[in-house]
Order: structure tokens, then C-alpha cells, then sequence
């Protein structure tokens, strides 16, 4: 089946849109905190929208308050912390650190653990943390190690995420297939066919969902993958989404 012979209009019709963010929209940095949103992205995912009737939302590990900044003055339906944070057709569920007690001290060992280790980054998310070893690869095996005998020591309740140079130890209901299935239950999402945009490992099990729904799943990059599209890098991806918000011309075909 090829939806490159679907009209724009019911392209924009039929289709909810989840996008990932680094890595996906964005290139991966060094630092995480040093992140940046090409100019013309906030203005072009804001048309998107229009066209999907609002089905477009951001679903990253980042906290919702890292990323609304980065789209302003737009403000979109997002997943935050792999779905812990959540808003929906504007409203708002936040994520309550001082639910985690055991977490929160587990984050202070992580970040004295580390404070030796140049280039090894605790990255505290408030409900999960993520360990960070991109700029010091040498260091991979000791950051994996001590973040597998964390989430050990933390119980069922948490589980460890793999990513690119990062590994993230994160509530075991949290995960972005859940919550992209989530919104597909709420409007203006539901009814539509998923489409999920991502470039990691974390993505995979949003890949499952859409996969599951007979939806697209895309992956920005190389690498082992369940989805069905693959694009090369985020600006090819933010190309394609530039024509489709412009023009309405639907940019993923399956038959590729
Ligand atoms: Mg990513």
C-alpha cells in the first residue's frame, strides 16, 4: 500500500503526528543542555498542526519545561520524561518529584559517584536521571555499571532506558509507546492513524505502538529498527515536514 497517492487533505485528515526531539528535530550536542532549534522549526510544526486539526505533539525524555522555551511562542502537546509529563489539547499533568523519595537520594549518590569523573553527566529530571558519558567514552562501562546497580538497588518500580551515550533510570510505568497510546485515546488525536518520528532506542517502543496500529513508524539514522521508514538525518526530517506544512504534499511513503 503507498499513502503517497492519499490527497493532502486527507493526509492532514487522517494522521496524528508524535515527533521525538533529539536527535529527531535536533542534532544530538555534546551537552544536553546545549541544544539548538533551527530557526524555522517552531513556525513550521505550528502549520503542521493546523493541518493535522491540532494531532501534532513532541514526545521526548527531556522535562516539558526544557522544551516549551525552545518552540515559543507556540505551545505544543507534548510527553515529557518519556511520558510522565504530559499535556493534551493544552492540559497539563506534571510529573511530582517528592513522589520519588527514593530516587531523589539515589540522584545525590549518582552525582558524588561521578564528581571525579570528567566528562560523565547526572542529569537530574526531577522524576528520572539520566547518566550521560558522551564526552567521555572511556568512561561507558563505569557509567553503565553504576547505573545498572542503581536501578537494581531502587527495585521493580524503575527500570533502565539505553540511548545514545546516555543510559536513563526512569519509572517503570513510563515509556514512550504508553503514552503515545495514550493520546491516541483523547481528541484530537483519536481515530487518526499514529505516525512517530524517532532515532533511539527509547523510540522502538513507540515504534511498537504505532507498528501495532497500523500507523508509520520512521527512524532518523542508522541502527537496528522496528520502523518502517528510515530518513538520514533531523534536517532531512524537518525538510520533509517544511513541505508538508507549506504545501500539504505527504512526505513518508512507504513503498521506499
Ligand atoms: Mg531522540
Amino acid at each position: 500500500m503507498s499513502d503517497a497517492s492519499l490527497q493532502p487533505e486527507d493526509a492532514g485528515s487522517r494522521y496524528a503526528l508524535f515527533l521525538d526531539f533529539d536527535g529527531t528535530l535536533v542534532d544530538i550536542v555534546e551537552r544536553p543542555d546545549a541544544v539548538v532549534v533551527d530557526q524555522e522549526l517552531p513556525a513550521t510544526l505550528a502549520r503542521l498542526q493546523d493541518r493535522l486539526g491540532g494531532a501534532l505533539a513532541i514526545v521526548s525524555g527531556r522535562p516539558v519545561s526544557f522544551l516549551d522555551p525552545r518552540f515559543l511562542p507556540y505551545r505544543f502537546d507534548t510527553a515529557g520524561l518519556h511520558g510522565l509529563e504530559q499535556r493534551i489539547a493544552g492540559q497539563l499533568h506534571l510529573c511530582d518529584p517528592e513522589e520519588h523519595p527514593q530516587l531523589r537520594r539515589m540522584i545525590g549518590r549518582l552525582s558524588e559517584a561521578v564528581a571525579d569523573k570528567q566528562g560523565v553527566l547526572i542529569e537530574d529530571k526531577g522524576c528520572s536521571v539520566a547518566v550521560h558519558w558522551r564526552m567521555a567514552p572511556q568512561e561507558k562501562d563505569f557509567a553503565l555499571a553504576m547505573a545498572h546497580a542503581a536501578v537494581e538497588s531502587l527495585g521493580g518500580e524503575y527500570r533502565l532506558q539505553h540511548g545514545k551515550a546516555v543510559a536513563e533510570i526512569l519509572p517503570s510505568a513510563a515509556g514512550k509507546g504508553k503514552v503515545i497510546e495514550r493520546f491516541m485515546h483523547e481528541a484530537p488525536y483519536k481515530g487518526r492513524i499514529p505516525i512517530f518520528v524517532g532515532d533511539d532506542l527509547t523510540d522502538e517502543h513507540g515504534f511498537k505502538t504505532v507498528n501495532a496500529r497500523n500507523g508509520l513508524s520512521v527512524r532518523i539514522g542508522a541502527g537496528e529498527t522496528i520502523a518502517k521508514i528510515r530518513l538520514g538525518t533531523p534536517a532531512d526530517l524537518r525538510h520533509c515536514l517544511s513541505s508538508w506544512a507549506s504545501d500539504g504534499s505527504f512526505p513518508f511513503n512507504v513503498d521506499d
